[in-house]
């Protein structure tokens, strides 16, 4: 009865080993062999505990040293042309430059594009397909892999992404489009002599990733998972888990069960518990049904009861054909709670990172081959933590509760229309047309880090880390004043992250040490915690604006992180919907926002970089989504008078489907990125006929590259072609904390002067 496996594990180490020794290796400090040390124990260490508590099959090929997509594309030998050049004379640095240009040894060149993971934070490598790509297996990055695995007792699987999904993920890269589905055939080839390969490894299951299955997909699609897995399933020798996460496929039960696969896992975390009792009618009992129940994104721990409860409905249909596992990889998990010393006991009764959640799905595996009373502590414990969170008063704030059940939707409306605003605003600032802006940060020179590192560890008082900060924020004005922008910014010297700084100042936010996950390669995010209600402890970015304000006779603005960013890039709780969240920040926002006002901030930018990020996959559930989020940003920022400024800024946007919800969140200004689209983007506004301010950023920022005046000049006239020139404003594309000042000043100056130059010129 019952079996237990992984999706897969964090391969970054619980003290980010694994970051650390590619990054040294890369700057040519370690050797290969070194870094493969580092990663075979990485490796030894994931096993290894996986077959301490109880787990039945060990998952391999969910290493990587950099992104699982790369791997895949290095297996089936889809390597671009470029990368032949120059090559290096081993894998790994000719594997690095595709990833990252460059590697200790081979040309630089360019490398491959990178892009989000569903709607995760995680970003891969886009795999580029020519119309005559070929395929042919390479096993020199996995196969030392599978020689590491087999020295367990445990039996093998091995995480492998499906050829459909691989395909979807990639880019067709040829002078006219072709279509990618055109290669399946040659494509499931090549999975058949894999799979076959793999049998003869000693690899006895094929956790085969179809995460494409939980999106709308169009009949050509779903077409090509019938064609690609009635080929696939029919023949293999090895056994094949049809894997879908990140949300429910019950929309596409029918068609999953007609294929010859030998199991499907199923995400009934984010695709809801629901799917269990619906997936009962297509799927038959002689095949494995592995239930995703343990939460692979959050750092919650499960309610086990309450899990053991809704498997009882199947449990005895399945029988030993029942596997559980976590709801997706826990590659999106940080890797082990027993790294915090610094979280309280109550706090970290309520949570479980990667190694614990492993215990937990071998937990309620016991629980159903030998009973509860086999896993008895751990359910008590499971309880005891369920029940002081649904009572801690750490968590439930009656205050915030209240404030939010009373939100009308007169505070969400601005007091006039922007048509309106406009006209008060324009007479009470008088900003040039073009006006010249920058999006908030300045760089983050070694000065400021020391400031901050040596404040945090006490080394220094209190007064001694202002006057620090305020000397940086002087030296951002003056810079400003002098390449003359016309509205300036204090430039965020405070600011570590511009998450993590908001949320050390508001109730309900939780920190840890070792929280690491990997967002991409050697990078890694370390998300707060949302535990509770939240609520604002005091003014946040008050004194350091109105400082930043007395230095200059121009606007300085406010600077704030807006509530779907604070919410995406945290750990959010479980236990209340995400919409209140979002309100509960957006007021703590909107008592910032009006501090600022009250001190004569009356230019304030309320940042939404993940507002496209979250939107979620499936249509179906977006306009929920888009309502609920335009609602919050409208509540934060909707208290003002009429001339005060609001901006917004976004980055990496694709504004089609959202330019609506775009134009609601009502900001009078928006800032987005779009210098590398060449202002294309600003199409969509132009069809759409937005009707407020708006900033095409342009200055690519992310690269170390300084704009000339003409290249900003041609900018701004294209942008001028899209959207009327007095709507328009001139700025970077995004912050400017990871330039240096050499880099900045140039830049900014090229910038301000051909917004004058065009303004001359109208
Ligand atoms: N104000 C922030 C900055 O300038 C915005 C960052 C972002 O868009 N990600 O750094
Ligand atoms: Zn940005």
């Amino acid at each position: 009865m019952a079996q237990s496996h992984v999706l897969g594990l964090p391969r970054v180490g619980a003290k980010r080993e694994l970051k650390f020794a590619l990054e040294q290796y890369w700057r040519k400090e370690i050797s290969q062999e070194q870094l493969q040390q580092v990663a075979t124990t990485v490796r030894e260490n994931n096993w290894q505990s996986a077959q301490d508590k109880g787990i039945d099959w060990l998952t391999v090929g969910d290493f990587s040293f950099y992104d699982q997509v790369l791997d895949t594309s290095v297996l089936l030998g889809v390597v671009p042309e470029r990368f032949e050049a120059g090559k290096a004379d081993n894998l790994l640095d000719n594997y690095f430059r595709i990833a990252r240009g460059s590697a200790p040894e081979g040309k630089q060149v360019q490398p491959s594009e990178m892009t989000k993971w569903f709607n995760t934070n995680y970003h891969y490598i886009v795999p580029e397909f020519t119309e005559e790509q070929s395929f042919s297996l390479n096993f020199d990055l996995l196969a030392p892999q599978i020689e590491q695995a087999k020295q367990y007792s445990a039996k093998l699987k091995l995480q492998l992404i499906g050829p459909v999904s691989y395909l979807w993920l990639g880019k067709a890269r040829a002078s006219n489009e072709f279509d990618k589905l055109g290669l399946l055939p040659k494509l499931v080839k090549t999975y058949q002599e894999l799979l076959t390969h793999l049998k003869t490894e000693g690899v006895e299951w094929v956790q085969i990733e179809e995460p494409i299955l939980a999106l709308d997909l169009d009949d050509k699609w779903l077409n090509a998972i019938t064609q690609a897995y009635t080929e696939l399933g029919s023949e293999s020798e090895v056994k094949l888990l049809l894997t879908t996460y990140f949300g429910h496929i019950a929309d596409k039960f029918d068609r999953v069960a007609e294929l010859p696969v030998d199991g499907l896992h199923l995400d009934v975390v984010s695709g809801g518990i629901d799917q269990l009792s619906e997936v009962v009618d297509y799927w038959p009992k002689s095949k494995v049904l592995s239930v995703g129940i343990v939460n692979g994104r959050n750092v919650w721990r499960n309610d086990l009861r309450q899990s053991l409860k809704a498997l009882g409905a199947i449990k005895s249909r399945y029988g030993d054909n029942l596997w559980l596992s976590s709801s997706c990889s826990l590659l999106h998990s940080p890797v082990d709670l027993r790294s915090e010393q610094q979280l309280d006991a109550e706090l970290t009764s309520w949570l479980a990172f990667a190694e614990q959640k492993v215990q937990e799905i071998a937990d309620l595996t016991a629980a159903l081959v030998k009973g509860e009373e086999a896993v008895r502590i751990a359910l008590e414990a499971s309880d005891a933590s369920v029940a002081s969170k649904k009572t801690s008063s750490r968590v439930h704030d009656l205050n915030v509760q209240e404030r939010t059940t009373n939100i009308t939707d007169i505070l969400r409306q601005r007091q006039s229309e922007f048509s309106q605003r406009k006209l008060a605003q324009r007479a009470h600032f008088n900003f040039p047309v073009l006006a010249t802006t920058t999006i908030g940060s300045f760089p983050q020179t070694d000065s400021i880090r020391q400031a901050r590192r040596a404040f945090k560890a006490a080394d220094i008082s209190e007064q001694e880390y202002t006057l620090a900060i305020q000397k940086e924020i002087q030296q951002a004005i003056h810079e400003q004043e002098a390449v003359g922008l016309d509205v300036l910014v204090h430039g965020e010297a405070e600011r570590n992250d511009m998450v993590e700084y908001f949320g050390e100042q508001l109730n309900g936010f939780a920190f840890t040490q070792f929280g690491w996950v990997q967002s991409y390669g050697s990078r890694c995010v370390k998300p707060p915690i949302i535990y509770g209600d939240v609520s604002r402890k005091q003014a946040i970015t008050v004194e350091w604006s109105k400082y930043a304000q007395s230095l200059s006779h121009k606007k300085v603005k406010g600077m704030l992180t807006g509530p779907t960013t604070i919410l995406a890039w945290s750990f959010e709780r479980e236990d209340l919907p995400a919409p209140q969240i979002a309100d509960q920040i957006a007021l703590a926002l909107r008592d910032e926002v009006l501090d600022l006002e009250k001190h004569g901030i009356d230019v304030i930018q309320i940042d939404e970089p993940a507002f496209r990020e979250l939107l979620p996959l499936r249509k179906s559930e977006q306009p929920e989504y888009l309502e609920w989020s335009v609602n919050a940003f409208r509540l934060s920022a909707s208290g003002v008078a009429d001339t005060t400024q609001i901006h917004t800024h976004m980055c990496y946007s694709e504004f089609n489907e959202i330019i609506d919800s775009i134009a609601r969140l009502d900001a009078d200004v928006i800032t987005i990125e779009s210098s590398r689209s060449d202002m294309e983007l600003l199409q969509i506004f132009n069809d759409f006929k937005y009707p407020n301010e708006i900033g095409p950023g342009v200055y690519d920022i992310h690269s170390p590259r300084i704009p000339t005046k003409e290249e900003v000049s041609e900018l701004i006239e294209l942008a001028a072609k899209h959207v009327p020139v007095d709507q328009l404003w001139v700025n970077p594309d995004c912050g400017l904390k990871t330039r240096n000042w050499d880099q900045v000043r140039p830049a900014l100056k090229n910038l301000v002067e051909a917004a004058v130059e065009a303004r001359q010129k109208l």
